[in-house]
């Protein structure tokens, strides 16, 4: 029986494998590990593939949204806004700065921050906003935007899992004072280690942030101010620069594969991924809803598709934020989502006849739509 798994890295590797192993070849022949010129060329070309003017590639997505707030002088009594549903970095990220993440309910049909639940957290102590782009499709920017704007507070965009989404035609990572991207082996681009990147249109932030990652350093025995060690390895800035002219075709062929779900599971009868017009989601992740998602996993599974959860906890609900005093109930969608949500395979390579088949699964166990 065919076996498909939820993503597939091998597939990936084995159609770029002679340019991959010469760029790893190049990097150990030439010795230059920490910064230099795979890291410089790198910074240039991704900028240039998400169309913002400034690029500082990073050791993660994490230490990418910490040195942003760090950037942007956000630390100790601080307060950032952002998603119930998220990976746990992005609170994380917040609670590295010193600061305290304040969890905010979804909307019901693309998963993101809801804007207008916003206004009511901000206290005199909240110092920015953190939209997450969820499953590749932007978040509503427009009213976050004017929520900030309103209360001077800074917009960090978490993209980590939209690389090339838009919003109403703009990139995000683009649009906020910055973008956090990361390249954790199974995302859009994916590194094979740990690696991420911050995009900015702000020329004061990118410079601080050049300096950030590496030491605070403003040149090589010079530190300005206080800095970390997080810098983008040389190695996986060279294997990132050989994925990256590649992402603009595996990211047509995963609307592809969404188109082919839509269009599949609408005939069976079930409720596709909702995009809203402005969005132009990337598919990091397919995500449909299902009243019993359990006997939906199931009956995926003995086909042999593999299927996941993201997420099967809000971060409200996380026991290492139970201090933050959230009680059941509070952020009813993001519960509700955490209990229906279900991903199905996605990937450039996934074969043509599988969301067909999934669908065919599904519609055999019902799995029901809100
Ligand atoms: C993957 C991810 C991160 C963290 O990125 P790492 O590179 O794994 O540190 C942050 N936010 C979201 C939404 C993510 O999916």
């Amino acid at each position: 029986m065919t076996q498909i798994p939820l993503v597939d890295l091998k597939a990936q590797y084995a159609s770029i494998k002679q340019e991959i192993d010469a760029a790893v070849a190049r990097v150990l022949t030439e010795t230059s590990f920490i910064m230099g010129p795979e890291v410089r060329a790198f910074d240039e070309e991704f900028a240039a593939w998400i169309g913002a003017p400034h690029a500082i590639g990073v050791s993660s997505g994490t230490d990418a949204l910490h040195l942003v707030l760090r950037a942007l002088g956000v630390g100790a009594g601080d307060e950032v806004i952002t998603s119930a549903m998220s990976f746990v970095a992005s609170a994380e990220a917040i609670v590295m700065a010193g600061a305290t993440p304040v969890f905010v309910d979804i909307d019901p049909c693309t998963y993101n921050i809801d804007p207008a639940l916003i206004a009511a957290r901000i206290t005199p102590r909240t110092k920015a906003i953190m939209p997450v782009h969820l499953y590749g499709q932007s978040a509503d920017m427009d009213p976050i935007l004017e929520v900030a704007r309103a209360h001077k507070l800074a917009v960090v965009e978490d993209a980590a899992q939209a690389h090339g989404a838009k919003y109403k035609g703009r990139p995000v990572g683009t649009i906020g004072d910055a973008g956090c991207f990361s390249f954790y082996p199974g995302k859009n681009l994916g590194a094979y280690g740990d690696a991420g990147a911050i995009t900015t249109t702000r020329a004061d932030l990118a410079e601080k942030l050049r300096m950030l990652r590496d030491h605070g350093r403003r040149s090589k025995y010079e530190h300005l101010i206080d800095g970390y060690g997080n810098r983008i390895d040389a190695l996986q800035a060279a294997i990132l620069r050989v994925k990256l002219k590649h992402l603009t075709d595996w990211t047509a062929r995963r609307r592809a594969v969404g188109t082919a779900y839509d269009v599949a599971l609408t005939a069976a009868g079930i409720t596709p991924a909702i995009v809203p017009s402005w969005a132009e989601p990337v598919w990091h992740l397919y995500v449909i809803r299902c009243d019993d998602r359990a006997a939906a996993q199931a009956a995926l599974k003995s086909a042999g598709y593999e299927s996941g959860v993201h997420y099967p906890i809000p971060l409200h609900c996380q026991p290492v934020y139970a201090r933050l005093g959230y009680a059941t109930g509070s952020l009813p969608v993001s519960e509700r989502a955490a209990e229906e949500v279900l991903s199905l395979p996605i990937y450039p390579e996934l074969p043509s006849d599988a969301p067909g088949r999934i669908a065919s699964v599904l519609a055999a166990v019902r799995p029901g739509r809100i």
